[in-house]
Protein backbone atom coordinates (compact mmCIF):
# COMPACT_ATOMS: atom_id res chain seq x y z
CA UNK A 1 0.00 0.00 0.00
CA UNK A 2 2.75 2.37 0.81
CA UNK A 3 6.66 1.56 -0.09
CA UNK A 4 9.15 3.69 1.21
CA UNK A 5 12.06 3.21 -1.45
CA UNK A 6 15.65 4.60 -0.40
CA UNK A 7 14.42 7.38 1.31
CA UNK A 8 17.19 10.01 2.15
CA UNK A 9 16.90 13.55 3.79
CA UNK A 10 19.16 15.80 5.29
CA UNK A 11 19.16 19.10 6.68
CA UNK A 12 22.26 20.92 5.92
CA UNK A 13 24.65 18.36 7.44
CA UNK A 14 22.69 16.32 9.51
CA UNK A 15 21.61 13.29 7.88
CA UNK A 16 18.26 12.45 9.29
CA UNK A 17 16.78 9.73 6.81
CA UNK A 18 19.61 7.25 6.01
CA UNK A 19 18.75 5.13 2.99
CA UNK A 20 15.06 3.95 4.58
CA UNK A 21 13.26 1.08 3.43
CA UNK A 22 9.61 0.73 5.04
CA UNK A 23 6.89 -1.31 2.67
CA UNK A 24 3.03 -1.57 4.65
CA UNK A 25 0.43 -3.23 4.03
CA UNK A 26 -3.24 -2.17 3.21
CA UNK A 27 -4.95 -2.01 6.71
CA UNK A 28 -1.43 -2.57 8.43
CA UNK A 29 -0.78 -1.06 12.00
CA UNK A 30 2.68 0.13 12.44
CA UNK A 31 4.66 1.91 15.48
CA UNK A 32 7.25 3.53 15.03
CA UNK A 33 9.75 3.63 18.40
CA UNK A 34 12.94 5.31 18.95
CA UNK A 35 15.39 8.13 20.04
CA UNK A 36 14.24 11.79 20.24
CA UNK A 37 16.08 13.24 16.73
CA UNK A 38 15.51 9.56 14.87
CA UNK A 39 14.21 10.62 11.64
CA UNK A 40 10.49 9.68 12.70
CA UNK A 41 8.26 12.41 12.45
CA UNK A 42 10.03 13.40 9.05
CA UNK A 43 9.53 10.24 7.66
CA UNK A 44 4.92 10.81 8.37
CA UNK A 45 5.86 14.47 6.95
CA UNK A 46 7.48 13.39 3.71
CA UNK A 47 4.62 11.22 3.01
CA UNK A 48 2.20 13.96 3.99
CA UNK A 49 4.66 15.92 1.37
CA UNK A 50 5.15 18.44 4.17
CA UNK A 51 8.92 17.88 3.10
CA UNK A 52 10.61 16.88 0.44
CA UNK A 53 13.39 13.43 0.40
CA UNK A 54 16.49 14.12 -1.03
CA UNK A 55 16.66 10.65 -2.51
CA UNK A 56 14.58 7.78 -3.08
CA UNK A 57 10.64 7.28 -3.82
CA UNK A 58 7.55 6.92 -2.27
CA UNK A 59 4.58 4.56 -3.62
CA UNK A 60 0.89 4.77 -2.30
CA UNK A 61 -0.59 1.88 -4.22
CA UNK A 62 2.03 1.98 -7.18
CA UNK A 63 1.28 5.78 -7.46
CA UNK A 64 4.76 7.76 -7.14
CA UNK A 65 4.28 10.78 -4.96
CA UNK A 66 7.70 12.09 -6.40
CA UNK A 67 9.02 12.49 -9.95
CA UNK A 68 12.32 11.59 -10.54
CA UNK A 69 13.56 13.12 -13.58
CA UNK A 70 17.10 12.06 -15.33
CA UNK A 71 18.81 14.97 -14.20
CA UNK A 72 18.53 13.94 -10.63
CA UNK A 73 17.12 16.00 -7.98
CA UNK A 74 12.88 14.98 -7.07
CA UNK A 75 10.55 17.20 -8.13
CA UNK A 76 6.81 16.66 -6.41
CA UNK A 77 4.40 15.34 -9.11
CA UNK A 78 1.91 17.57 -10.24
CA UNK A 79 -0.40 19.67 -8.11
CA UNK A 80 -3.77 18.08 -9.08
CA UNK A 81 -1.71 14.72 -9.04
CA UNK A 82 -0.41 15.83 -5.65
CA UNK A 83 -3.91 16.56 -4.36
CA UNK A 84 -5.41 13.33 -5.30
CA UNK A 85 -2.60 11.35 -3.59
CA UNK A 86 -2.55 13.88 -0.41
CA UNK A 87 -6.19 13.27 0.40
CA UNK A 88 -5.58 9.37 0.89
CA UNK A 89 -3.52 10.44 3.57
CA UNK A 90 -4.76 12.01 7.32
CA UNK A 91 -2.62 13.50 9.77
CA UNK A 92 -2.87 14.05 13.53
CA UNK A 93 0.00 16.11 15.78
CA UNK A 94 1.13 16.63 19.20
CA UNK A 95 -0.07 19.97 19.46
CA UNK A 96 -3.69 19.67 18.12
CA UNK A 97 -3.66 22.92 15.76
CA UNK A 98 -7.32 23.47 15.90
CA UNK A 99 -8.90 26.60 13.94
CA UNK A 100 -9.61 28.78 17.20
CA UNK A 101 -12.26 30.89 16.02
CA UNK A 102 -14.19 28.01 14.56
CA UNK A 103 -16.67 25.47 16.26
CA UNK A 104 -15.94 22.45 17.14
CA UNK A 105 -18.08 21.70 14.10
CA UNK A 106 -16.52 24.15 11.76
CA UNK A 107 -13.08 22.45 12.44
CA UNK A 108 -14.79 19.20 11.29
CA UNK A 109 -16.37 20.41 8.31
CA UNK A 110 -13.98 23.32 6.91
CA UNK A 111 -12.09 20.79 4.97
CA UNK A 112 -14.39 18.63 3.31
CA UNK A 113 -16.74 21.51 2.09
CA UNK A 114 -13.51 23.53 0.82
CA UNK A 115 -11.48 21.24 0.09
CA UNK A 116 -13.36 18.11 -1.24
CA UNK A 117 -16.62 20.53 -2.46
CA UNK A 118 -18.81 18.31 -0.28
CA UNK A 119 -22.30 18.95 0.15
CA UNK A 120 -22.46 21.61 3.65
CA UNK A 121 -25.80 19.38 4.78
CA UNK A 122 -23.71 16.05 4.12
CA UNK A 123 -20.73 17.40 5.59
CA UNK A 124 -22.55 18.23 8.63
CA UNK A 125 -24.20 14.95 9.14
CA UNK A 126 -20.86 13.03 8.90
CA UNK A 127 -19.04 15.29 10.98
CA UNK A 128 -22.17 14.77 13.53
CA UNK A 129 -21.10 11.50 13.34
CA UNK A 130 -17.44 11.12 13.33
CA UNK A 131 -17.93 13.20 16.81
CA UNK A 132 -20.26 11.11 18.03
CA UNK A 133 -17.62 8.23 17.68
CA UNK A 134 -14.56 10.42 19.71
CA UNK A 135 -17.71 10.93 22.44
CA UNK A 136 -18.24 14.46 21.65
CA UNK A 137 -21.64 14.35 20.43
CA UNK A 138 -22.28 16.75 22.79
CA UNK A 139 -19.64 19.34 22.22
CA UNK A 140 -20.00 20.35 18.54
CA UNK A 141 -20.71 23.94 19.01
CA UNK A 142 -18.16 24.57 21.27
CA UNK A 143 -14.93 26.67 20.60
CA UNK A 144 -11.49 24.84 20.92
CA UNK A 145 -10.47 26.62 23.90
CA UNK A 146 -13.64 25.81 25.69
CA UNK A 147 -12.44 22.33 25.52
CA UNK A 148 -10.06 19.92 27.56
CA UNK A 149 -6.39 18.94 25.90
CA UNK A 150 -7.85 15.46 24.83
CA UNK A 151 -11.03 16.96 23.66
CA UNK A 152 -9.29 19.04 21.16
CA UNK A 153 -7.16 15.99 20.38
CA UNK A 154 -10.32 13.66 19.49
CA UNK A 155 -11.78 16.41 17.85
CA UNK A 156 -8.68 16.47 15.47
CA UNK A 157 -8.62 12.99 15.01
CA UNK A 158 -12.69 13.28 13.78
CA UNK A 159 -10.82 16.08 11.59
CA UNK A 160 -8.74 13.97 10.05
CA UNK A 161 -10.78 11.31 9.25
CA UNK A 162 -13.90 13.35 7.74
CA UNK A 163 -11.31 13.61 4.51
CA UNK A 164 -11.97 9.91 4.55
CA UNK A 165 -8.18 9.13 4.12
CA UNK A 166 -6.93 5.36 3.56
CA UNK A 167 -3.58 5.70 5.53
CA UNK A 168 -3.87 8.64 9.20
CA UNK A 169 -0.77 9.10 10.51
CA UNK A 170 -0.15 9.81 14.54
CA UNK A 171 2.64 12.09 15.76
CA UNK A 172 2.87 11.80 19.52
CA UNK A 173 -0.91 12.55 19.80
CA UNK A 174 -0.71 11.86 23.25
CA UNK A 175 2.32 13.64 24.16
CA UNK A 176 0.83 17.39 24.79
CA UNK A 177 -1.94 15.59 27.15
CA UNK A 178 -2.56 15.78 30.78
CA UNK A 179 -1.89 11.89 32.15
CA UNK A 180 -5.43 11.57 32.67
CA UNK A 181 -6.36 12.39 29.06
CA UNK A 182 -4.15 9.75 27.58
CA UNK A 183 -6.55 7.20 27.60
CA UNK A 184 -9.43 8.75 26.34
CA UNK A 185 -7.14 9.47 23.33
CA UNK A 186 -5.87 6.11 23.22
CA UNK A 187 -9.39 4.23 23.30
CA UNK A 188 -10.30 6.69 19.99
CA UNK A 189 -7.49 5.21 18.34
CA UNK A 190 -7.75 1.77 19.45
CA UNK A 191 -12.08 2.03 18.18
CA UNK A 192 -10.65 3.46 14.65
CA UNK A 193 -7.87 0.30 14.58
CA UNK A 194 -10.82 -2.16 15.20
CA UNK A 195 -13.21 -1.45 13.55
CA UNK A 196 -11.85 0.95 10.27
CA UNK A 197 -10.09 -0.72 7.74
CA UNK A 198 -7.42 2.19 7.71
CA UNK A 199 -3.78 1.47 7.96
CA UNK A 200 -2.51 3.65 10.47
CA UNK A 201 1.63 4.85 11.64
CA UNK A 202 2.04 5.73 14.84
CA UNK A 203 5.11 7.68 16.58
CA UNK A 204 4.41 6.76 20.14
CA UNK A 205 6.44 6.80 23.46
CA UNK A 206 3.56 5.11 25.00
CA UNK A 207 5.49 1.71 24.63
CA UNK A 208 2.06 -0.11 26.60
CA UNK A 209 0.28 0.86 23.34
CA UNK A 210 2.24 0.04 20.85
CA UNK A 211 2.20 -3.41 22.07
CA UNK A 212 -1.40 -3.82 22.20
CA UNK A 213 -2.07 -1.59 19.25
CA UNK A 214 0.46 -2.72 16.43
CA UNK A 215 0.77 -5.24 14.16
CA UNK A 216 4.51 -4.28 13.68
CA UNK A 217 7.52 -2.42 15.49
CA UNK A 218 10.01 -0.20 13.80
CA UNK A 219 12.74 0.76 15.64
CA UNK A 220 14.59 3.98 14.38
CA UNK A 221 18.19 5.00 14.98
CA UNK A 222 19.85 7.36 13.35
CA UNK A 223 17.52 7.63 9.94
CA UNK A 224 17.35 3.94 9.28
CA UNK A 225 14.57 1.14 10.66
CA UNK A 226 17.91 -0.93 12.99
CA UNK A 227 15.35 -3.17 13.84
CA UNK A 228 11.74 -4.32 13.04
CA UNK A 229 9.02 -6.94 13.98
CA UNK A 230 5.73 -8.06 15.06
CA UNK A 231 5.48 -5.96 19.24
CA UNK A 232 5.88 -9.56 21.37
CA UNK A 233 9.22 -10.19 19.12
CA UNK A 234 10.58 -6.84 19.52
CA UNK A 235 9.88 -5.78 22.80
CA UNK A 236 10.03 -9.28 25.11
CA UNK A 237 13.80 -9.95 22.85
CA UNK A 238 15.03 -7.34 20.84
CA UNK A 239 18.35 -8.64 18.89
CA UNK A 240 20.01 -4.96 17.88
CA UNK A 241 21.89 -3.80 21.04
CA UNK A 242 20.70 -0.34 20.36
CA UNK A 243 16.93 -1.73 20.51
CA UNK A 244 17.83 -3.28 24.20
CA UNK A 245 19.94 -0.34 25.47
CA UNK A 246 16.71 1.74 23.96
CA UNK A 247 13.63 0.17 25.59
CA UNK A 248 15.77 -0.99 28.96
CA UNK A 249 15.48 2.80 29.04
CA UNK A 250 12.00 3.77 28.69
CA UNK A 251 10.46 0.72 29.80
P1 LIG B 1 11.34 13.17 18.49
O1 LIG B 1 11.13 11.83 19.15
O2 LIG B 1 12.12 14.10 19.37
O3 LIG B 1 10.09 13.79 17.96
P2 LIG B 1 12.03 12.39 15.76
O4 LIG B 1 12.54 11.00 15.65
O5 LIG B 1 10.62 12.65 15.39
O6 LIG B 1 12.34 12.90 17.24
P3 LIG B 1 12.65 14.26 13.68
O7 LIG B 1 11.66 15.31 14.06
O8 LIG B 1 12.35 13.46 12.48
O9 LIG B 1 13.00 13.30 14.90
O10 LIG B 1 14.01 15.06 13.50
C1 LIG B 1 15.21 14.44 13.13
C2 LIG B 1 16.30 15.48 13.17
O11 LIG B 1 16.08 16.42 12.12
C3 LIG B 1 16.37 16.28 14.44
O12 LIG B 1 17.72 16.40 14.81
C4 LIG B 1 15.78 17.61 14.08
O13 LIG B 1 16.35 18.63 14.82
C5 LIG B 1 16.13 17.73 12.62
N1 LIG B 1 15.14 18.52 11.86
C6 LIG B 1 13.85 18.20 11.67
N2 LIG B 1 13.22 19.11 10.91
C7 LIG B 1 14.14 20.05 10.61
C8 LIG B 1 14.13 21.25 9.83
N3 LIG B 1 13.02 21.65 9.21
N4 LIG B 1 15.28 21.95 9.74
C9 LIG B 1 16.42 21.52 10.35
N5 LIG B 1 16.50 20.40 11.08
C10 LIG B 1 15.40 19.67 11.21
MG1 LIG C 1 9.04 13.58 16.34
Amino acid sequence: MIRFSGICKAFGSLVVLDDLDLDIAPAEKVALIGPSGSGKSTLLRVLMTLERPDKGSIEIDGAPLWHMPKNGGLVPADGRHLREMRKNVGMVFQQFNLFPHMSVLRNVTEAPVHVLGIDKDEADARARDLLDMVGLRDKVNHYPAQLSGGQQQRVAIARALAMRPRVMLFDEVTSALDPETVGEVLSVIRDLAHEHNLTMLMVTHQMGFAREFADRVCFFYQGRILEQGPPDRLFNDPQNERTQAFLRAVL
